[in-house]
């Protein structure tokens, strides 16, 4: 049964609708390979065997008396665990949401629900999303399937960790400033930012309100527009929710042709701080792209230098806000002192010891840049910036359908090498911030082996509401490359110890 595990989610499903295997069979096959490589990767904070088997036993039932099923049904599926899910522990990678049962389901776990796709569990992150690397999690590093040494990305590293350890075809990630890309990027597999508002946010625990959203993490790019179908639309509880916008996305994946597409490489993006071999790999994308018969052209963002720099008084402002609810009085954990405990003393306690340093580093910058005084020249001048970033934008899709870059501007980093250097792991977010500050759609791809052998990402960003761009291009680029590799580019990583790769 190992095998099944390797199928893409989009072959699972036409298994399962021929009859080639059972619902049931495919979740054992996860559930055992979780078995298998969680030790060595630690994907995962809960895993629900018991749910998913639930759910597969439901849709083998419901095929057998011949009722209408949808695409995935049956097809397992990883939910970071940033995204609440009733009845299941939901952390947020925080010692401080340890043992909060939510008493309901987010919105897009309504439509995994409601589309039967079982749920495997809830995946490792950086504590409430903050990080590149899954090392603030207060439960443990993650580790990347192509070298356990190094780190699997963030913040949602779980998610594609589990994605690239075979531990599940299909996950959810967020992505607030990269966390969906770059995990993607670093661990050669797909990630997918969808347009700000096109699925609903009702049910995340907030990071920063207005960069959020969540998105799929899978092997393939057809596979993240199936996924991205389940989990978009209008949704009333999500009051920034969309109406409309919401293309064919698998259409568009199956396409393969980027003929007459035109497609902008930021030249803000290539250059400085970017990995000799990522920039290779990114060049040799581009001239495939090329050959394919896309018509290349180089834009300037001059404002993108700034992103980095706005993005870190935007979400930490946001962040301050968002995580004051978390005050030892309605969820999860609370720390009562002995001498006299008042309501502040809870408070201060159980904040003290459930945050960690990096949420508290960031609820101190939030604080500062929101404070009188201070807050024209910080938080204004960050939301200023933003518009800037948003014009950028604006001119740059006159001149191109899509836009290009390298995901991240190195491979994988090595497991403690950059946790005392705040600086150098914010930078690994440089080509993925803007899109979250202009609330456009973004696809991470792989583009080949660089540094070290390890897997370098490729970007696609489009305009707002053209998400459908991004699944023709990446779907275009996979097959282009998977021809040059001669099948995916994980088959080249290095087996796990549970077997099959
Ligand atoms: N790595 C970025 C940060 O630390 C992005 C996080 C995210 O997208 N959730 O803020």
């Amino acid at each position: 049964m190992t095998d099944l595990v390797k199928l893409s989610a989009a072959h699972m499903a036409k298994g399962l609708q021929s009859g080639e295997f059972s619902a049931r069979e495919l979740t054992d096959a996860h559930l055992s390979r979780i078995e298998a490589v969680e030790g060595q990767l630690n994907a995962f904070v809960t895993v629900t065997g018991e749910d998913a088997r639930a759910t597969a036993d439901a849709v083998d039932e419901a095929r057998a008396k011949g009722e209408s099923l949808a695409p995935l049904a049956g097809v397992p599926v990883a939910v970071k665990d940033v995204v609440v899910t009733k009845g299941i522990q939901t952390t947020a990678g925080s010692k401080i949401l340890e043992g909060w049962i939510p008493p309901y389901d987010a919105t897009l776990v309504e439509n995994l629900r409601d589309a039967k796709l079982p749920i495997l569990g809830k995946t490792n992150m950086d504590e409430f999303a903050m990080g590149s690397s899954t090392e603030t999690s207060a439960y443990g590093n993650t580790h990347n399937p192509w070298d356990l040494e190094r780190i699997p990305g963030g913040s949602g590293g779980g998610s594609s960790a589990a994605i690239a350890g075979f531990e599940a075809p299909l996950a959810i990630g967020t992505d607030t400033g990269g966390s969906i890309r770059q995990p993607a990027a670093v661990t050669g597999t797909v990630g997918v930012k969808p347009t700000y508002g096109s699925v609903s946010r009702y049910g995340l625990i907030a990071m920063a309100s207005s960069l959020d959203q969540a998105g799929p993490c899978t092997r393939t790019v057809e596979d993240a527009a199936l996924l991205h179908e389940v989990i978009g639309g209008y949704d009333p509880k999500d009051s920034t929710s969309l109406k409309d916008g919401f293309g064919n996305f698998v259409e568009a994946a199956r396409a393969k042709d980027v003929k007459g597409m035109r497609i902008g490489v930021i030249e803000e993006l290539e250059g400085e701080g970017f990995d000799p071999l990522v920039k290779q790999r990114f060049e040799e994308s581009l001239a495939l792209l090329e050959k394919a018969g896309a018509e290349i052209v180089r834009v300037s963002c001059p404002n993108f230098k700034y992103a980095l720099g706005a993005y870190y008084l935007i979400m930490p402002s946001e962040a301050s806000s968002n995580l004051a609810k978390f005050d030892g009085m309605r969820f999860g954990m609370r720390v009562v002192p002995e001498d006299h405990p008042t309501a502040e003393k809870v408070m201060a306690a159980t904040r003290g010891q459930g945050f960690g340093a990096e949420v508290k580093r960031r609820i101190l910058l939030g604080t500062y840049a929101l404070s009188s005084g201070y807050y024209d020249a910080y938080y204004g001048s960050a939301q200023k910036v933003r518009t800037l970033v948003q014009r950028d934008f604006a001119a740059a899709f006159e001149k191109c359908d899509v836009l290009a870059s390298p995901t991240a501007p190195t491979v994988a980093f090595r497991l403690g090498e950059n946790t005392d250097n705040p600086l150098k792991m914010y930078l690994n977010d440089i080509a993925t911030i803007p899109a979250n500050l202009a609330g456009v759609p973004g696809l991470s791809l792989p583009s080949g082996l660089a540094e070290d052998s390890m897997p370098a990402g490729f970007q696609f960003l489009a305009p707002a509401m053209a998400d459908d761009r991004l699944y023709r291009a990446g779907g275009a680029l996979e097959a282009l490359l998977e021809d040059t590799w001669g099948g995916p580019l994980l088959n080249n990583a290095p087996a796990l110890e549970g077997g099959a790769k």
